[in-house]
């Protein structure tokens, strides 16, 4: 072996294991990050090394086989087509970082395939014919450093055009491949000026070096480049973590952490800051009637509508729970001008929403608490937007109202109001009445419903709506549930005459204690202890209860139909009056609110409505009761209605256990059937 060949041996060989160097590191970078362009990296520069060592073998052992031999020819295949090879896998892994498809595989076997067809064509073309060994010599090695070269050059301008500036790894890649290039299209240069001018550059003997360094070269680079991207990786995941820790994912808006925290920095600042709290108040019936998704819509158009506001005003929107959102903002000096975007929040919510064809309405309270007069804390802030608009809530639907300081005192007055309701259990002070049913033809007492009020030590005598809803708030209200079930159910007992129609008692019942799975349970247990007939007792539930969980009412109400209790659907017409509903939960009656019945007698769409409910009601089999019946035209409309059962002050109003019983005792019995 002469020196040159030896040198040729020793670039190539030590090209070959920088190659495969590289493709190792490629190799474990894949298997770390799970990236395809350096999968594509490492199996390029391992054809690298294949094509490198193929070569070495090619030039030094095999040079002086005849062209044609099968082992040369296997070699050189294998060698032209890794050199290829290593081309195309080259220019798709740096394209796969732009791309934001991964490649599929059909094209990255057509790019291989390419790759093979052309580097076995320049192997194999021309071998068996001594006579072409210019253009094979051209096929076999000028064409594969052009094609090599040009790519590399299409690629390092591609990088460094496209890639922005101030990319240490990109550039150096870029520069990299364009070396690269220059040294493989001046090795083809140096073939052609022999193969042309029979000329030899003297210097050709050693510019395999130059190839061994730019291959090293564009290693480097692309190691480079790929640390500055998991870099900048890592980077966007912080900022994501970090935008995830002050901003709702769901809405993009700011959460309660990051409002409260502007909400302070402004009111550090000493600017007068003013604080919309919007509240969602029908998320409950919107999941029962659309499901998740439709709360999901409600909430997103929600925040849509609230943020657009909020921009047109110079305002912060922001989502500091489940169901509010805030405006806040400085500049607004006037009540007027805060009482404006109320307004505009409610036009924005009143706005139809649709979801799969059904209109779905959004119903929202506001509170306005204005700094530094309402308080000079963001929390304080907040906590009295909240109490206004508890109170604009409790005065109805799509309203706002300003924070006043006899909030304050009424906050304060709960306070005391739910520590007495702790204590009027244990000082029973619960006194159940019972309110007569009357049979709408015969005008017979036919029922009494328990209401129940509280003997107040220092106030008298409450009724439910001054306290139902603060044992709602403490959790307590199952516990009234169980107590006036008990005390109905012994009630009940006493005032059934032996052998004579019997007189059920009627009790209203919380969502609460309905929604629990063991509710039937409960009642079945309650009979069986006390001894009342499942006949004799009556069941009132609100319509909103039985439809917020429609599959689980439908449960219980089999459940307690089977047992032979009736279950009513009080307040009927007041909420979400669906006939659907009506028709899917096995109700035994429905009782019209007392709205009706003021309004039957004066306006004619109302006296409309009610006889279409009971004209629905009877087709379905259903008893209707109407109660709050207090004048005697009343009566003589219900009555002529057809309605079944009657109830109201015309008649009685409610009385203590004693006077109940007396009254049942002094009308005369029913014929037994
Ligand atoms: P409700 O079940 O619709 O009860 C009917 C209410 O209308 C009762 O008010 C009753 O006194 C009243 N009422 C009956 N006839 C007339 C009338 O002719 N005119 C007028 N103005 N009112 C009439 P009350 O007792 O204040 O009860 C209010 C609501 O409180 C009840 O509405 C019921 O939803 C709830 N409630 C009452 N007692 C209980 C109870 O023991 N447990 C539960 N969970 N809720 C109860
Ligand atoms: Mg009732
Ligand atoms: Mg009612």
């Amino acid at each position: 072996m002469d020196d040159w060949t030896i040198l040729q041996l020793v670039l190539y060989g030590a090209g070959s294991l920088v190659a495969l160097t590289q493709s190792v590191v490629f190799t474990h970078y894949h298997r770390v990050f799970r990236r395809d362009h350096l999968l594509l990296w490492a199996l390029s520069f391992l054809a690298l090394a294949l094509y490198l060592s193929t070569s070495a073998i090619s030039i030094t052992l095999l040079g002086s086989m005849p062209a044609s031999h099968p082992l040369r020819l296997t070699v050189s295949s294998i060698s032209l087509v890794s050199a290829y090879v290593q081309v195309a896998l080259l220019i798709m892994g740096t394209l796969a970082i732009w791309r934001t498809h991964r490649w599929s595989r059909r094209q990255v076997i057509a790019a291989l395939g390419l790759a093979t067809t052309f580097g076995l064509f320049g192997a194999l073309a021309f071998a068996f014919d001594p006579q072409y060994v210019q253009e094979r010599f051209f096929l076999r090695v000028g064409l594969r450093y052009l094609v090599g070269g040009l790519a590399a050059l299409a690629m390092g301008f591609a990088i460094a055009i496209r890639w922005p500036r101030g990319r240490l790894g990109q550039q150096l890649t870029a520069l990299a491949l364009i070396l690269y290039a220059a040294d493989l299209l001046h090795i083809f240069a140096s073939y052609c000026a022999q193969a042309g001018y029979g000329i030899t550059w003297p210097w050709m003997r050693h510019v395999g070096v130059a190839s061994v360094l730019t291959q090293l070269f564009i290693g480097y680079g692309l190691v480079v480049w790929l640390l500055e991207d998991e870099r900048d990786r890592a980077e966007r995941a912080t900022d994501a973590a970090e935008h995830l820790r002050h901003f709702d994912p769901m809405t993009g808006l700011p959460n309660r952490q990051h409002m409260l925290s502007m909400l302070a920095r402004q009111l550090e600042q000493q600017q007068d800051t003013t604080l919309l709290l919007v509240r969602v108040d029908n998320l409950g019936h919107i999941a029962a009637a659309f499901g998740m998704d439709g709360v999901d819509l409600a909430l997103a158009t929600s925040a849509e509508r609230i943020d657009e506001v909020a921009r047109s005003r110079g305002l912060f929107a922001a989502r500091p729970d489940a169901d509010h959102f805030s405006l806040h903002g400085t500049g607004l000096d006037t009540e007027a001008g805060a009482g404006r975007i109320a307004e505009q929040v409610l036009d924005a919510l009143a706005r139809p929403l649709f979801w799969n064809g059904r209109e779905l309405a959004l119903e929202a309270s506001i509170g306005i608490a204005l700094a530094p007069q309402d308080a000079d804390t963001a929390d304080a802030l907040q906590s009295r937007a909240e109490m206004a608009r508890a109170r604009a809530r409790r005065e109805g639907a799509m309203r706002y109202r300003f924070y006043a300081p006899d909030l304050d005192a009424e906050a304060q007055q709960r306070l005391v109001l739910q520590a007495e309701l702790r204590a009027a259990f244990a000082r029973d002070e619960l006194v159940l009445e019972f309110q007569p049913l009357l049979d709408g033809w015969s005008l017979e007492i036919c029922g009494f419903e328990a209401l129940v009020r509280w003997q107040h030590p220092t106030r008298g005598r409450l009724y439910p709506d001054a306290f139902i809803a603060e044992l709602e708030a403490l959790g307590m209200i199952e516990d009234l549930d169980m107590w006036v079930l008990e005390r109905a159910c012994t009630a009940a007992l006493s005032w059934q005459r032996p052998g004579g129609e019997p007189i059920p008692v009627a009790v209203n019942i919380s969502a609460y204690s309905f929604q629990r799975r063991d509710f039937p349970d409960t009642i079945t247990t309650l009979l069986l202890r006390t001894g009342l007939s499942a006949g004799c007792l009556e069941l009132e539930i609100v319509e909103s209860i039985a439809l917020e969980l429609p599959e689980r009412a439908v449960v219980s109400l089999d459940c307690l139909r089977e047992l032979g209790v009736r279950v009513m659907l009080d307040d009927f017409g007041t909420g979400f009056s669906s006939l659907k509903h009506l028709r899917q939960l096995p109700f035994d009656g429905i009782k019209i609110d007392r709205s009706f019945v003021i309004d039957v007698l004066v306006d004619p769409r109302d006296a409309a409505i009610v006889r279409a409910m009971l004209a629905l009601a009877h087709s379905l089999g259903l008893e209707v009761v109407a109660e709050g019946i207090e004048t005697p035209a009343q009566l003589a409309w219900f009555q002529s209605a057809g309605c079944d059962r009657l109830q109201g002050f015309h008649f009685h109003r409610s009385m203590e256990h004693e006077a109940a019983v007396a009254l049942v005792k002094r009308t005369p019995e029913r014929a037994a059937t």
